[in-house]
């Protein structure tokens, strides 16, 4: 009889562990809450046959765990290799910052500290012990490094809008990373590419969808897991609203906080530094316009003011003809589930957001929106505290049979799709050691 495997979660760690487990012949059946797949980089239908990203999406050219995927699933035919048209707002104005010369021409902190801020991510390059950096602090690090101004100018606000009030608890490795991410997605001269599908990550999950179906496996939509089953230290099982479902083995691919909800046979041993890692929401803003804000397509927001952590404007990176003509911009927020954001209804946050962005594009008027969609997500971001690695919990449960696999344990990477297939793949493969 062949091994049965339930997976919970069809995101991309869920669906790249599912579709590597029944290629290995086993028999897979996945559970997941929503009614359709992808978790946090889903996607859905603004108009026939068009679906964009609930959460703004790309990837960089160094994603190559993903885009060996795209690859493998033959869709590379519609990747697309774009220059990121980045942006900074300061004091009023917009700075374009996608190369170092831009940098350079950065006039809103001193030269000294421009070259500084430039010679961060060659510097970041260098360091192979990230360990050392778990002990100090973002800021510190940044301030050492870049200077203080830049630090106030540049980092602090994108700090801030990504972490909030956890910000001064964010340590230096998660901005090591990000520099190291960002340096080697860059060309020749220094221009940052970014690649993105014809079709979206949607077409990436419709396929892996379509490929599991090939392979046997068995996929439940809107089929949430309530619990996770076990008898004398063996996981047997899933129970859902529909009933028991057992099985060999099973891989819960949901964020950790749910994990530790769902499995109440865990140890202390176990769950006590787990549940010490803290997570952020995300309130997402989807705006269709008829016109366009700027040539802008990321535009990261240096005034404190402004209540979200940037401008995107999608069809700058993937042109509105794309999508029938209209001009997607994304609001974001990361922010605790508690903030009174969180909290609005979609009428309020977009009552709240249109005079923000008045201000900052004083052409832009409310007639603009042809319609608007608000996405919430409460675990979008780990929070990389001082010493985070000491918490993370590994992909083999001490339940036998019962495997994880998580957002939470990327590290010292930060979440991302490519991540994502990397730890799926991964738990995959162990999982099918584990058999043999
Ligand atoms: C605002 C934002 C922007 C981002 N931008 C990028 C980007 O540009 N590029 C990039 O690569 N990544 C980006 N990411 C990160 C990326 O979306 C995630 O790293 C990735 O999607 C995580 O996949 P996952 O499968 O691990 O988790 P998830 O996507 O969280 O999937 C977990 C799945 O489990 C399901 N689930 C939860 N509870 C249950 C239950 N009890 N029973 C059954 N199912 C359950 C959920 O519905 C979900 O589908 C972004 C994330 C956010 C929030």
């Amino acid at each position: 009889m062949k091994t049965k495997v339930i997976v919970i979660g069809a995101g991309f760690t869920g669906l790249a562990a599912a579709y590597d487990l029944a290629r290995q012949g086993l028999e897979v059946e996945v559970f997941e809450a929503d009614n359709d797949v992808g978790g946090l980089a889903g996607t859905f239908e603004i108009s026939p046959g068009c679906r964009i990203e609930k959460f703004y999406h790309h990837w960089f050219t160094s994603d190559l765990a993903i885009l060996g995927l795209i690859k493998e699933l033959g869709l590379d035919p519609q990747l697309r290799y774009i220059a990121s048209k980045t942006g900074l707002y300061y004091a009023n104005s917009t700075y374009r910052l996608a190369s170092p010369f831009d940098l350079l021409r950065f006039k809103a902190i001193p030269l000294l500290d421009r070259v500084r801020t430039g010679l961060m991510a060659i510097y970041a390059r260098s360091i192979r012990n990230w360990r050392a950096l778990e002990e100090i602090s973002a800021e510190s690090w940044i301030e050492d490094i870049g200077g203080r101004p830049a630090y106030e100018v540049i980092w602090k606000p994108l700090l801030q809008g990504k972490f909030g009030s956890e910000a001064a608890n964010v340590s230096a490795v998660w901005i090591w990373n990000k520099l190291k991410l960002r340096g080697s997605s860059r060309d020749a001269k220094g221009t940052e590419q970014l690649a993105y599908l014809q079709g979206g990550f949607g077409a990436v999950t419709a396929a892996l969808q379509s490929a599991l179906l090939r392979h046997g496996a068995t996929l439940h939509l809107g089929s949430s897991v309530d619990e996770i089953l076990t008898h004398q230290g063996r996981v047997t099982g899933v129970r859902t609203p529909q009933g028991r479902h057992e099985a060999d083995i099973v891989l819960a691919t949901v964020p950790l906080p749910t994990f530790l909800k769902l499995t109440p046979e865990l140890p202390p041993s176990f769950c006590e530094p787990a549940s010490r890692i803290r997570f952020l929401g995300n309130i997402c803003l989807l705006l269709r316009l008829r016109r366009s804000l700027s040539d802008t397509y990321w535009l990261n927001v240096a005034d404190p003011s402004f209540p979200f952590v940037g401008v995107i404007e999608h069809t700058n990176f993937e042109g509105p003809e794309n999508y029938a003509g209209e001009h997607l911009v994304y609001l974001s927020k990361y922010l605790p589930t508690s903030d009174a954001l969180f909290g609005m209804s979609d009428k309020e946050l977009l009552q709240f957001a249109l005079p923000h962005l008045q201000r900052m594009f004083p052409h832009f008027s409310a007639d603009w929106v042809i319609a608007a969609h608000v996405w919430r997500a409460p675990y979008s971001q780990p929070i990389p505290t001082l010493q985070y690695s000491t918490l993370i919990p590994p992909l083999k449960t001490p339940i036998s049979g019962l495997w994880l696999a998580t957002m939470a344990q990327i590290y010292p990477q930060d979440r991302g799709t490519n991540y994502a297939v990397i730890q799926g793949r991964a738990v995959a493969k162990e999982i099918v050691a584990s058999l043999r």
